[in-house]
């Protein structure tokens, strides 16, 4: 007999949320008293320090992860008549952003062990009308794609990273972001550091760097010093308020100075799963390079993963299965074809409860759990 359920335990009831280091608070109360809400000092502070933080000589931030996403796009020319190579395993954003473009998604698959897009992926679904490739950094692994890169140059395609899971991890080396791509991150609630909400784009070029900032402002101009000296503003082109708020800066700021905490604890609970689950039959954990990841979640593959994924809910263990292929919404079955190793992963994939704030004792626990509803799932040998 298995034992039923044991009481729910605080903190594996959600599968993410945000970890705050306490002078968040004050840093928000500053600016919130100071009135100054919009783009500002602020904002540009927190962009020279990410521009430091990843070795990069400079970071427009913006209000949302897909805002990054939909810009980025913008700045690599991608509009109406163009494809956009992207992986069905992401959130809804990237797609959703592509198509804010007017540009169509072209959905290729993935590898099963890492769930990233490869080389090869890409190559098979290079056309014409090609202009962009965003590979999403599952988990937070950095995807560099070394055999197509020359060729995509040679295209005129660009790489716009959704890197929004993959603040902190390195390339080569590098920074994720500092490695040559237009890299896109979020800083929504859950993600490696947090705004509250924001983003930011990595861009290639200085003028890739005016352009951004001239589409989060309306397609404004004017900088602030010329708004000093003159009464007005010029409108150059498209445009739309994707700005990051100071209130929101202010947060992030505070986050990327404790980013070394928050690293340490994601890196150390992601080992603690992988160790604990290693003898738990079974279960394949997703790859994420951990040596050189900082990880935004822990997802593994496993068999009967709905039974198990319901199970563990009435356990009150937040679990979660990210992500629904996109080629299979509603929204995108114009641009449906079949992808079966998308497929099989979307069926077997399971994330664990993951957040910084978590002990080893709830790792213990979500794995004594996640073990016993794999053994109450398998078919029995005895029977
Ligand atoms: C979070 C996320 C986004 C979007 O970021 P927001 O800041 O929530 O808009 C895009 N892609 C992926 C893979 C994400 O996880």
């Amino acid at each position: 007999m298995t034992s039923t359920l044991s009481p729910p335990r605080a903190g594996v009831e959600a599968n993410a949320r945000p970890y705050l280091h306490g002078p968040e608070t004050d840093a928000l109360t500053a600016v919130l008293l100071s009135g100054q809400y919009t783009h500002g000092p602020e904002t540009e502070a927190f962009e020279t320090e990410l521009a430091a933080f990843l070795g990069v000589p400079d970071v427009v931030c913006v209000a949302t992860g897909t805002a990054a996403l939909h810009l980025g796009l913008l700045a690599a020319g991608v509009g109406p008549g163009h494809e956009v190579i992207v992986p069905s395993l992401t959130f809804a954003a990237s797609v959703q952003a592509i198509r804010a473009t007017g540009a169509t998604p072209r959905f290729v698959d993935i590898d099963p062990a890492t769930l990233c897009i490869r080389d090869d992926h890409i190559r098979a679904a290079l056309t014409p009308a090609t202009k962009a490739v965003m590979p999403v950094l599952y988990g937070g692994r950095a995807v560099p794609l070394p055999g197509i890169r020359a060729e995509l140059d040679r295209r005129d395609v660009a790489v716009v990273e959704d890197a929004a899971h993959a603040f902190g991890s390195r390339q080569d080396g590098v920074r994720v972001g500092a490695a040559g791509a237009l890299t896109c991150f979020s800083f929504d609630p859950i993600k490696n550091i947090t705004c509250g909400d924001g983003g930011a784009v990595i861009p290639r070029t200085p003028a890739e760097a005016d352009q951004l900032r001239t589409l989060r402002l309306l397609g404004i101009t004017a900088t602030p010093s010329d708004r000093a000296t003159v009464t007005t503003y010029i409108v150059e082109g498209p445009g739309f308020r994707t700005h990051l708020s100071a209130l929101n800066a202010a947060v992030g700021r505070v986050q990327l100075a404790h980013f070394a905490e928050i690293a340490k604890r994601r890196i150390g609970l992601w080992h603690a799963y992988n160790d604990a689950l290693a003898g738990v039959g079974g279960v394949t954990v997703v790859d994420v390079d951990i040596l050189n990841t900082v990880p935004f979640h822990f997802v593994v593959q496993i068999p009967d993963r709905d039974r198990v994924f319901h199970r563990l809910r009435a356990a009150g263990i937040g679990v979660g299965a990210p992500y629904p292929p996109n080629h299979l919404q509603p929204a995108f079955t114009p641009w449906r074809t079949p992808l079966p190793a998308t497929e099989q992963a979307a069926a077997r994939i399971l994330s664990l409860p993951f957040h910084p704030a978590l002990t080893p004792g709830d790792v213990q626990h979500v794995t004594d759990l996640l073990d016993q509803a794999l053994t109450d799932a398998r078919p029995r040998a005895d029977g």
